[in-house]
């Protein structure tokens, strides 16, 4: 069998060896609602569809692991089936763990009842120090009545209820720290989000996970290769309550560098305002890379190309934003911004006296995107940065229109401009007279200009850095130290009047400043906002 990446490089599909495909193929995406999807999340959820939709012609379940309510919001719910919709990621079912509490409740107790599960409260620490060294608690024999008496107590929710814990009784002498008695249930009196004050004690994922996988008739449980070490936990269960069997397979993880993915941290920032939210630009989540200006097809290209693979990738966003670009490329509209501030104004001698507006192409190469006007006139604006490079005399050429040669340059006179040279001091006269019959390919350069004669449009155009400072964030890391202070960068600039026709989530390019996602149309005077996309060059 070939490699899963080649196959699917060639447009052709993986085969990962699943087992028991013939017999059907269920899969499902568990998340929990207790925060926005972000990529990685979207990797397992195009994978479980991918696998039950397009290979298998199965069914695939998005289940919300709603066990926690501590950390769990409608709002967080709502979102995900949201952004699952806006991956293309379509369940046959959406379910609920919390669905299954009553059923998941009455197998707690049989295992108790079986001798299978025991009641503890072994303080928090003292139970991580035993099971390290494989010690036993001291309720692992408790009786079965004193066992069901905690779990009631648990089951109302008591100060009393709260000191306790249910765990599996399973094999404290592993080798498998997961099999070390595992925790099943937790006492916890806040309301939950769906079930309200119902229930005060919830199912760990470790246990909720195999019955309600095995009840719901999944076929295949995949999961990303941390859970390596929990199968055998996994299958336990299974095996104990007599459940209907449940292939597991595992998929690396996905990361990306110089980016945090743990919705411990991702609620942070949110939090302490550090973004706007967790759809900010900067976020990695399906909202943010969207509002960043990624495109679907690109990031559904892009992860099931990464595909199944059990390495664990660290990937680049290099990679992540090229993809993107060959998407963007050949239908964003191209258009003209000068930076605003200390804009040249710039007269050409030899331009038609009364302005005229022509008809261009917007997008050269993809003519079926329409035209554009373009305005040609004695009185344009240039980026600061093109005049002051100017040379007396040179020939430049100004893009679209034609060669021009640098006629006069004058710099600020200004004595109280406190600067250090001629080369700091900001061009504020300019003089070009057209040369059209010159030669566009011999000129060094090619600058952007715009004719005064038009309204133009103010846009605010923002770009990007990373949240964190260090390519990869290890477990002792403390995120305070690692968050990067500037990750904003704001240019006020003018545009072509065509801008003021842009709207929201429109992708285009500025011409030599790059390609930009449009986050807020121009309107009532007030300037459009784009941020600038990556495409892939170091960022
Ligand atoms: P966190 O630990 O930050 O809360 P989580 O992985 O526990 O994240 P869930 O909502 O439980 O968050 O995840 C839902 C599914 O997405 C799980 O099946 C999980 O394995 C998968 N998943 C989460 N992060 C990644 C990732 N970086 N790469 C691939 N799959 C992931
Ligand atoms: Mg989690
Ligand atoms: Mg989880």
């Amino acid at each position: 069998t070939r490699p899963a990446k080649e196959a699917a490089d060639e447009g052709g599909s993986y085969d990962i060896g699943l087992p028991d495909t013939e017999k059907g193929v269920v899969t499902r995406f568990p998340p929990e609602p207790s925060g926005y999807l972000h990529i990685g999340h979207a990797k397992a959820a195009l994978l479980n569809d991918y696998f039950a939709h397009k290979k298998y012609n199965g069914k695939m379940i998005v289940r919300f692991d709603d066990t926690n309510p501590s950390k769990e919001k409608q709002e967080f719910q709502d979102s995900i089936l949201k952004d699952c919709e806006l991956l293309g990621v379509k369940p046959d079912q959406v379910t609920y763990t919390s669905d299954y509490f009553q059923d998941l409740y009455e197998r707690a107790v049989q295992m108790i009842k079986d001798g299978h599960a025991y009641a503890d409260d072994t303080p928090q620490e003292q139970l991580q120090e035993e099971r390290r060294n494989r010690i036993e608690s001291q309720h692992r024999n408790d009786s079965v009545a004193d066992n069901l008496a905690h779990f009631e107590e648990m089951k109302k929710g008591t100060e009393e209820g709260k000191r306790w814990f249910i765990r599996a009784k399973l094999d404290m002498a592993s080798n498998n720290g997961a099999l070390r008695d595992p925790v099943i249930y937790r006492c916890n009196p806040e309301p939950h989000h769906r079930t309200g004050s119902t229930w005060k004690i919830y199912p760990t994922y470790d246990f909720a996970c195999p019955v309600v996988d095995s009840v719901e008739g999944i076929t295949h449980a995949l999961r990303t290769t941390e859970y390596n070490d929990r199968d055998p936990q996994y299958q336990w269960f299974i095996k104990i309550l007599g459940l209907r069997h449940v292939h597991n397979w595992n998929f690396s993880r996905m990361n990306f560098i110089r980016t945090f993915l743990s919705k411990r941290k991702l609620t942070k920032v949110v939090a302490e305002g550090k973004v706007w939210g967790w759809d900010d630009p900067r976020m990695p989540t399906v909202r943010g890379i969207r509002r960043r200006g990624m495109t679907i097809p690109a990031l559904q290209e892009f992860i099931v190309k990464q595909g199944p693979s059990k390495n664990i990738n660290m990937m680049d966003w290099t990679a992540f934003w090229a993809t993107n670009k060959k998407y963007i490329d050949p239908i964003a509209k191209r258009y003209t911004v000068v930076v605003a501030k200390d804009k040249v104004t710039c007269t050409v001698a030899g331009a038609p006296e009364a302005p005229r507006t022509e008809e261009k192409d917007v997008h050269a190469k993809n003519t079926d995107l329409g035209k554009k006007k373009v305005v040609y006139s004695k009185t344009i604006i240039l980026d600061q940065e093109d005049a002051r490079s100017f040379g007396e005399d040179e020939e430049i050429t100004l893009m679209n229109w034609g060669n021009a040669i640098v006629r006069k340059k004058k710099y600020s006179l200004n004595p109280l401009n406190l600067v250090k040279s001629e080369v700091d001091k900001p061009v504020t006269e300019l003089e070009l007279e057209l040369h059209l019959q010159g030669d566009v390919k011999k000129t060094s350069k090619k600058v952007t200009w715009l004719s005064t004669e038009q309204e133009l449009v103010p846009v605010t155009m923002y770009d990007f850095d990373y949240l964190i400072t260090k390519d990869k964030l290890e477990d002792d890391d403390v995120l305070e130290n690692v968050l990067n202070e500037k990750t904003e960068f704001k240019t006020e600039a003018l545009a072509d009047c065509n801008v003021a026709e842009l709207k929201e989530d429109d992708i285009v390019q500025f011409d030599r400043k790059g390609f930009f996602r449009i986050d807020k149309a121009f309107k009532h005077g007030e300037s459009a906002v784009a941020f600038q996309i990556p495409t892939g060059k170091k960022m």
